[in-house]
């Protein structure tokens, strides 16, 4: 069985893009791949997270994965933070990798353009997520198109490290869905959808009052065109909500143009509105459920359990190679 792996932050509350492009494939992946799926509580820390809400960030997405079909019985669901490996293997990946090479990152690149003042974090998290990465030896990390460049990156010191100390890390392929890996905002379709940025018209949170999703899905920005037609780079608000569709109903996009041939915007996206309100009801109601009592806490044990010996293997072994350990 080949094996993936994939994290997301708790910095906020999920997102439809969050489960577009993350979730729901992992859901349909668990039975074909050995599947490491953690929350990137360390990464979190790149902007300061408020405790209380961190705390039910975090809960909220374990309990979403779950709510959204993951079965923790196939998968390994566990935080980031219960494996200390993450930290120590990200310290010495981090001193593998250049000033420039991390520059480079676009996504520090306009977080840096954004904020007056940002943390050492969000410069070097790169070399965390290659820990979290490499720790696991995965043949593929699916993610959303904001990530391939720092999978990229992720290869490029693997391959350092096993040219320079002999072979010891898999090189990671990035998966990138052709449909779903980048939903952008309902507001401003040329902007991602994104969890950290101020909650607006344009983001849809998984657990909002369903009205309001639909709401904002009816009050989506399109164009002045008339017909529904993938193209995104000429119409990315109706391209957008056509991805939402798509993956949503688990029908072509093709299909969909067909169906709404001749007809209006406002049918199309009331339809829309009612598919993503029943998606989201299913999923609230499942996490209602699995939110009580123990449940999630012994999830995050048993995960970090099984997470953990992998983690400490390869740890060692690193740490054999690069001089650190000194007993043979
Ligand atoms: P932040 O704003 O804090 O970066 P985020 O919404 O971008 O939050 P991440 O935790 O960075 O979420 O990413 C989690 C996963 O969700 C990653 O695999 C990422 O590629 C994917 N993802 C994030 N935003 C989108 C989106 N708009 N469309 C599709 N996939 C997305
Ligand atoms: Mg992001």
């Amino acid at each position: 069985m080949k094996r993936m792996l994939s994290g997301i932050k708790p910095t906020g509350r999920v997102t439809l893009g969050n489960y577009i492009g993350a979730i729901k494939p992992f859901v349909s992946y668990q039975d074909e791949y050995e599947m490491f799926i953690f929350i990137a509580n360390l990464h979190s820390m790149t902007i300061y997270q408020e405790p209380k809400e961190l705390r039910q960030n975090t809960k909220d997405l374990i309990a979403l994965y779950i709510a959204a079909g993951l079965d923790p019985e196939k998968v390994t669901l566990f935080l980031q933070s219960d494996v200390l490996e993450h930290a120590q293997l990200g310290w010495y990946l981090g001193c593998m990798v250049s000033m420039g090479e991390l520059s480079r990152m676009t996504q520090y690149k306009d977080k840096a353009s954004k904020n007056e003042v940002i943390g050492a974090g969000i410069f070097n998290y790169p070399s965390l997520m290659n820990a979290d990465i490499l720790m696991y030896d995965p043949d593929y990390v699916p993610v959303g198109e904001d990530q391939k460049q720092h999978v990229e990156l992720c290869r490029d010191v693997a391959e350092k490290f096993n040219s320079r100390y002999s072979e010891t890390f898999k090189l990671p392929e990035p998966l990138i869905a052709k449909v779903g890996g980048r939903i952008m905002d309902l507001q401003n379709p040329t902007k991602k959808m994104s969890k950290s940025d101020e909650a607006g018209k344009g983001t849809i949170y998984i657990l909002d009052d369903i009205n309001v999703s639909k709401k904002k899905i009816k009050s989506a920005v399109t164009d002045s065109d008339g017909y529904i037609h993938y193209d995104p780079e000429n119409k990315p608000g109706i391209s957008n909500l056509l991805e939402i569709y798509s993956i949503i109903s688990e029908r072509s996009i093709d299909d969909i143009e067909k169906q709404y041939d001749g007809k209006g915007y406002g049918e199309f996206k009331t339809d829309l509105a009612e598919i993503v309100g029943a998606e989201l009801e299913k999923i609230q109601a499942r996490y209602k459920e699995i939110t009580t009592g123990s449940y999630l806490d012994d999830v995050l044990e048993a995960g970090a359990n099984k997470a953990r010996p992998i983690a400490r293997k390869k740890l060692a072994k690193v740490e054999r190679k690069i001089g650190i350990t000194i007993k043979k």
